[in-house]
């Protein structure tokens, strides 16, 4: 009998000290190399729980992309301390703090080498922490994925109504597939967008691999929400239930998940001058085209009118800007409209 010619193993330098075959439960690390001056064979270790029991889907879980959003990371330190093999059908893989150095930090970017992991895919196994890791995971962890969640919350520069997230796709039916995962999940929201800059990210590797691939937005402005918290407790054992790995009800959130649009990369409300930004509104509001969403106070010239940020089209602010100093060109205010099936 011959035997199909194994595929070449990828080359990484990630090592992960625990099989992710297994079956039952397993608790290791993925430890990224990290040699500085005080530790020639130093690394960095990410902890990573493997829930196996028999065949299945193969689902990934992420959280601390960003090392400033928090709500994820606490929901799947839940999980992955509680989930058993037997509530399982198939292969949970946790990673509750992804980007580890930064999360330690409680920031967005690595002390170690200054990246935003979620704008270093598909990554470069010579490159530096962030991109060995990005590496790491579009080589050998998501070609064994058929579905990924990666949790993100506003972090400190955004503050956003609790959502799930994904990217508008050219297939519709990948995109209705994830809604059909959002409405399980359960969040009040599941905002699909053309993200600024989102071809360098986590999600549009996963979705350009053919995974279904969901992110989320669960809150932020530099604290842990309460809320946000809640719906990634539910809704990742929700998630579980929805691809059939596991047994239950889904326990639905407080009102049916509404489907948004944020429709392009312009659509970010980007602040026109530097100051504080005060709202005008607040998240939630409905607007119109030409409505003031805030002003940016500066200052320097305390006699000035403030600079205006309008609504540049009809919808509901879903996000704005989570602390109070801003400079020209972050996003200040963002306004998202209803989804229409199809279009
Ligand atoms: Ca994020």
């Amino acid at each position: 009998m011959s035997r199909p010619p194994a595929a070449a193993p990828v080359f990484t330098r990630v090592i992960a000290d625990i099989d992710l075959e297994s079956e039952g439960r397993s608790v290791g690390a993925l430890r990224v190399p990290h040699s500085h001056n005080e530790s020639a064979w130093g690394t960095v270790a990410i902890p990573i729980v493997v829930v196996r029991n028999g065949d299945g889907p193969t689902l990934l879980l992420t959280a601390g992309t960003h090392g400033d959003e928090y709500e994820g990371q606490i929901a799947m330190c839940d999980l992955a301390r509680t989930l058993r093999p037997q509530e399982v059908r198939g292969r949970v893989i946790m990673i509750p703090a992804l980007h580890m150095p930064a999360c330690l930090a409680g920031t967005r970017l690595s002390p170690i080498d200054g990246r935003d992991i979620n704008r270093s895919f598909p990554g470069d196994v010579g490159g530096t922490f962030a991109q060995v890791l990005a590496h790491y995971l579009t080589h050998v962890l998501l070609p064994q994925v058929d579905v990924n969640i990666d949790v993100h919350s506003g972090g400190r520069s955004l503050d956003c109504l609790p959502s799930t997230m994904s990217h508008i796709l050219d297939d519709l039916d990948v995109m209705r597939r994830t809604v059909a995962l959002a409405r399980a999940f359960g969040a009040p929201f599941h905002v699909m967008n053309r993200e600024v800059d989102g071809s360098r990210t986590f999600q549009a590797t996963a979705e350009g691999m053919g995974i279904i691939s969901m992110s989320s937005e669960l809150g932020g402005a530099n604290r842990v929400q309460l809320a946000g918290v809640e719906i990634a407790r539910r809704g990742l054992r929700n998630a579980m239930i929805h691809l059939g790995m596991m047994d239950g009800a889904l326990v639905p959130g407080a009102v049916p998940t509404r489907p948004m649009v944020i429709p392009t990369s312009r659509d970010y409300g980007f602040s026109p001058a530097a100051g504080i930004y005060c709202p005008s509104v607040l998240l939630g509001a409905r607007v119109s085209a030409g409505d003031r969403l805030g002003a940016i106070y500066r200052i320097e010239d305390p006699v000035s009118e403030p600079v205006a940020l309008h609504a540049s089209r009809d919808g509901m602010v879903w996000c704005q800007r989570g602390q109070g100093r801003i400079a020209a060109g972050d996003s200040a205010a963002v306004v998202v409209s209803d989804w229409v099936d199809g279009r």
